[in-house]
């Protein structure tokens, strides 16, 4: 019988490496992890294994304090291609950006205080005046992240009203974040108009009542309808409010500052655009194609965003310092109109060709692999541009010799360190540049080397 031979927990405490464990963390503590390894032990004995020694059992333990002890997130070096990763934590920041986050996360800051009279001041004020500039609006508020925004503008401007929106942007965003459910929360009726594929002005029109609170639009941003289609423009529903004196709310998602069209995509709604034809407030978030921390903006005209600034909600997602530190000095690269050059997001988006090219042929020359540099698609990702692309160049590694294939070169490469994230493509494992930083490249190609080798 296996059981016998299973050591005694007095046993693993007492192995070696055990006392410098209970010298960090509290001893009783280890011993319960001691505990839950043996049971562990006892369920792989049932299953027919082998009891293992005092010191297999330490080892596991020191294992899981290790993996409790790792940093989390943890750095990966992205070679999807995919600019805007959701699961790998949206937009990488810029260096001004990171130092700002730093200096305000290792002191104290003048968050609350106008250093100039010594009293308290508002924490956002400065971040306020550069989005005003920059989106040429009357008035700011930056929260949480875009989600908690929305939530906050349609409980400060609708509860217990109407809010009139497309059928074909009560949309569900990702994440179990729909539309509907937003508007219910709030506490606003949400009143669908026209058909999923066309709506018409007209529509909203024969739609509104006394008690319409607003006319939400929101960006489709991750799907797109193609074919027999029709959606009203924002212009059109600020003539339309105008008539009737009801706001216009937009959430135009990704809250792209500079124009997509401009680098070979296709034109992505632009809060610039929407206060220039007079929408109401524009909802958009901070870490999709603005580049910057999570975070949710708001602009709009004064008296709206006031509201929203009063209702105590605002409290609850409001955004913490390091964000705004974060977002203040991403949003002044934009201002300064050096947002291509500065701002990671862009600078991927803007990355030449040939430049692509250049580096991943180095990588090439760098490895005896079986692989070639072949052209392909670097996504935008992130929920904004659906199926927009730009070209690119990627390594493209054969897996033929190996005999787990390309899901065991991945698996592989996750375990590196940095762990590495790349794609499968007709059973090839491919590497695209232009979302790896330059002073990543070293580490990926020893992490390619490794897990190509037996
Ligand atoms: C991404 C997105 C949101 C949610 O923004 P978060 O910053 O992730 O909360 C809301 N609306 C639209 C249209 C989006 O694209």
């Amino acid at each position: 019988m296996q059981f016998r031979d299973l050591p005694s927990v007095d046993r693993v405490m007492s192995s070696d490496g055990m006392a410098a464990l209970t010298e960090s963390y509290p001893r009783d503590w280890v011993v319960d992890l001691v505990r839950r390894e043996l049971d562990r032990a006892r369920q792989k004995i049932r299953d027919g294994g082998k009891a293992p020694s005092a010191g297999d059992v330490a080892d596991g333990v020191g294992g899981e304090l290790r993996s409790i002890n790792e940093v989390a997130p943890r750095q990966v070096i992205n070679a999807t291609g995919v600019i805007v990763h959701t699961n790998l934590g949206r937009a990488p920041l810029s260096q001004s950006a990171i130092d700002a986050m730093t200096q305000a996360a290792r002191g104290y800051t003048d968050l609350e205080m106008d250093l100039s009279t010594g009293r308290r001041g508002s924490r956002q004020a400065h971040l306020q005046s550069l989005l005003q500039q920059v989106t040429g609006a009357e008035a700011a508020l930056a929260v949480n992240n875009n989600a908690s925004a929305l939530l906050l503008g349609l409980s400060a401007l609708s509860v217990g009203k109407e809010v009139i929106v497309s059928r074909g942007e009560a949309v569900e965003i990702g994440g179990g974040f729909r539309i509907p459910d937003v508007l219910k929360q709030s506490g606003a009726t949400l009143v669908d108009v026209g058909t999923t594929n066309r709506t018409y002005i007209r529509d909203y029109q024969d739609a509104i009542t006394d008690n319409t609170a607003a006319l939400l639009k929101v960006h489709s941003s991750n799907f797109r309808v193609e074919g027999f289609t029709a959606e009203v423009e924002p212009s059109e529903l600020v003539e339309l409010s105008k008539e009737r004196g009801i706001p216009v709310l937009h959430d135009v998602g990704s809250g792209a500052l500079l124009p997509t069209e401009a680098y070979g995509l296709a034109h992505e709604p632009t809060p610039q655009q929407s206060i220039a034809a007079g929408v109401g407030l524009v909802f958009f978030s901070g870490d999709k194609l603005l580049g910057g921390p999570q975070s949710g903006i708001v602009v709009g005209q004064t008296e709206l965003v006031r509201r929203l600034e009063r209702h105590p909600l605002a409290r609850a997602v409001r955004i913490d310092k390091m964000s705004l530190a974060g977002l203040t000095a991403t949003v002044l690269h934009y201002l300064k109109q050096e947002a291509e050059a500065e701002v990671p997001i862009w600078k991927m988006i803007s990355a030449g060709e040939q430049g692509i090219k250049d580096r991943v042929t180095r990588w090439k020359n760098q490895l005896s692999l079986p692989g070639e540099v072949i052209s392909g698609r670097s996504a935008i990702g992130g929920g904004s541009l659906p199926g927009e692309t730009l070209p690119t160049w990627v390594l493209a590694l054969s897996c033929e010799g190996d005999a787990g294939g390309p899901e065991r070169v991945m698996r592989r490469l996750r375990e590196a360190d940095p762990p590495v994230i790349a794609r499968i493509e007709d059973d090839r494992v491919i590497l695209d540049p232009r979302t790896v930083m330059p002073e990543e490249e070293e580490a990926l190609v020893t992490a390619l080397r490794d897990a190509f080798a037996a």
